[in-house]
């Protein structure tokens, strides 16, 4: 186990952001390791545990990488930041994996890149509440995923729909994450997704945070899902959820259009 000063990381590479609300912004990637849920469109499984080594990207927009053994120091997470040209981008994301699930790294490394010039970014899947206390300081923008228990399972459970749905924990951390100053929930639409659940998030969205912007992200198929939802549904559910919530968008993934990681 990391201490408090390392971290288990994946890697950290410069590209464009390429899902959400700040499609298409220079963007620095700081991904973690380790993910305590198994999303049926999961596209990076290779996070779900710890890594043994990291790989680190030498020199922006290079597709080169450096491959180094974890854990590592916050110092040598800033350190390949700024070898990146870090204050070029206008975001820094912190995502993974789970990152909250190594909180007091997000916050030392957040805390250490914001001062550099990037807004900070933090992906997460919206449920460890106690991670995000540490962390909300210094966090611009909180991209929070509303899990559906239709399409994810907690890793400790063999199969999905069997367990609680996540709305009640997903509640507790969106009281913590309206704090800052971005919020951003994102619901990604499977054909299995149920229209049962996805009203039920945005009822407890609306009566929470009726501020956040609602993103409704078409899955790109990956893993156990073969198709992404029909537009006729997306279109279904973008009106009829726009009768409750101010700002709700339809964005899908676009990385994955040019091929970008
Ligand atoms: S929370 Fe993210 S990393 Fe974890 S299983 Fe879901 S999509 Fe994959």
């Amino acid at each position: 186990m990391a201490g408090v000063s390392e971290l288990n990381l994946v890697e950290i590479f410069s590209s464009i952001q390429g899902e959400g609300t700040h499609v298409g912004a220079p963007t620095l990637f700081v991904r973690l390791g380790g993910c305590d849920l198994r999303c049926s469109w999961c596209d990076s499984p290779h996070t779900w545990q710890p890594a043994p080594a990291c790989r680190i990207e030498v020199g922006r927009g290079s597709g080169r990488f450096e491959i180094r053994a974890n854990p590592v120091s916050v110092e040598a997470v800033i350190a390949a930041a700024e070898a990146l040209d870090l204050a070029a981008h206008e975001f820094a994301s912190l995502t993974g994996g789970e990152p909250l699930l190594q909180a007091e790294a997000v916050a030392a490394i957040a805390r250490a890149l914001r001062a550099r010039g990037p807004r900070i970014l933090l992906e997460t899947h919206g449920l460890a509440a106690d991670g995000l206390e540490l962390a909300i300081a210094d966090v611009d923008v909180v991209s929070m995923d509303w899990k559906l228990s239709s399409d994810v399972r907690r890793a400790s459970d063999p199969k999905r729909g069997a367990v609680e749905p996540f709305h009640g924990e997903h509640e507790k951390f969106l009281a913590i994450a309206r704090r800052a100053p971005e919020l951003v929930v994102k619901l990604v639409i499977a054909p299995a997704s149920l229209d049962a659940e996805i009203d039920e998030a945005v009822s407890r969205i609306e009566a929470n945070a009726p501020e956040a912007t609602l993103v409704l992200q078409p899955v790109t198929p990956c893993g156990a899902v073969r198709e992404a939802p029909s537009a006729q549904r997306l279109l279904a559910l973008c009106t009829r959820i726009s009768s409750r919530l101010a700002k709700v968008r339809v964005i899908p993934q676009t990385h994955k259009i040019y091929g970008a990681l």
